[in-house]
């Protein structure tokens, strides 16, 4: 059986729940297995949950997530259960409760997966990006369960259909009292820039962290929500839940502008799949341009203020 672990946001599920479930069904079908969802969170999601064509929902009944705490529990319900396959996100909860859970039950973990799938010998292939995502991986874990955290957006989630399927079993929570979650902050106003739809980046191009208020100002007049490059974010020109690439967020938007981003394989390996990709670089021969549907040739100081201009003439003429 594979059994996927669901997780709740701001007392909603989170989207990965539906790429997890969808992903799991397809490997489900493959081994010839059911698929069930462990989640942590309130009975009314769980329920809902039932939509997806699982078999059984655990539910751990909780209103906040304290990893050990979820750690403890979900190992002791996989030790009875005993699935095959055990996927999480690789959100920041899942990349924090996912080796936790490893640890106790003692078996291997491959992070980060891009894609998974079953082979002809019906073993578990788990693919994600190595050597700073020059290569693609191929793993196969040999202890079981076999699991792997999955990144947002690189499966196909799965559709809700009108009937109820399967049932909820609730999980008898193994308490840790450690260390407790007070409060979580939204890290955004306009959200997560996994789930926007425009997002304007921002790159070593910018010169100096103030160059992030053109980029803000730019995100604000198109409704979208900022984004940065590894090197932005390592000279503390702006905050790590803004980075997009490989070591950061994998992103799908409608539109993703990239200023003063050179385009290393590692930026492009969480932004390539953007509906809508303009690139504004004076470097003619960055690799950005290779990927981008419109490229500006030039200085992004003198670009961006152009279009914000250009933008705003044109909500006045449509009134809006
Ligand atoms: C294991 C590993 C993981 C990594 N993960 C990530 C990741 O998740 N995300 C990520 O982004 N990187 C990641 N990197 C780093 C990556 O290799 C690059 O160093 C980084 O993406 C470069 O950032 P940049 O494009 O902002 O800077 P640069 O490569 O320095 O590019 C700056 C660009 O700005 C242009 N420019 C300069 N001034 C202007 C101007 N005034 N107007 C217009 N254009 C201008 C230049 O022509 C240049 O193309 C990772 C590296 C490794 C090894």
């Amino acid at each position: 059986m594979v059994l996927i672990v669901g997780e709740e946001r701001q007392e909603k599920i989170a989207p990965i729940t539906y790429d997890l479930i969808g992903e799991g069904k397809e490997l489900a079908e493959k081994i010839e297995e059911g698929v069930d969802c462990a989640y942590i969170g309130n009975r009314k999601n769980a329920g809902e949950l039932l939509h997806y064509g699982l078999d059984r929902v655990f539910l751990l009944e909780s209103d906040e997530f304290i990893e050990e705490e979820g750690a403890s529990s979900l190992a002791s319900l996989i030790e009875k259960i005993k699935p095959t396959i055990v996927l999480i996100g690789a959100t920041n909860r899942g990349r924090s409760l996912a080796p936790r859970l490893a640890v106790k039950l003692e078996t291997g973990l491959t992070a980060d997966c891009t894609g998974l799938e079953i082979n002809e010998k019906g073993e578990f292939l788990q693919i994600r990006p190595a050597f700073g995502g020059n290569v693609m991986a191929t793993i196969v874990t040999k202890t079981l369960p076999k699991m792997a955290t999955v990144r947002y957006k690189v499966m196909d989630r799965a559709h809700r259909t009108d009937e109820k399927s399967g049932s909820i079993q609730d999980v008898e929570p193994v308490p840790y009292n450690k260390k407790k979650i007070l409060n979580l902050y939204p890290i955004e106003e306009r959200g997560d820039i996994t789930e926007a739809e425009i997002i304007i980046s921002g790159g070593k191009g910018l010169g100096k962290k103030d160059g992030f208020k053109l980029i803000e100002e730019f995100a604000n007049v198109l409704g979208g929500v900022v984004g940065a490059s590894r090197k932005a974010v390592d000279d503390g020109w702006i905050d790590y839940s803004h980075q997009v690439g490989l070591s950061g967020r994998t992103v799908k938007p409608k539109l993703y502008i990239a200023c003063g981003i050179s385009g290393s394989v590692q930026h492009l390996a969480g932004m390539q799949t953007s509906e809508h990709i303009v690139a504004i670089n004076e470097n003619e021969a960055a690799p950005i341009f290779k990927v981008a549907d419109v490229g500006i040739l030039g200085d992004l100081y003198e670009i961006i203020p152009r279009l914000i201009d250009e933008v705003e003439e044109y909500r006045k003429k449509m009134g809006s």
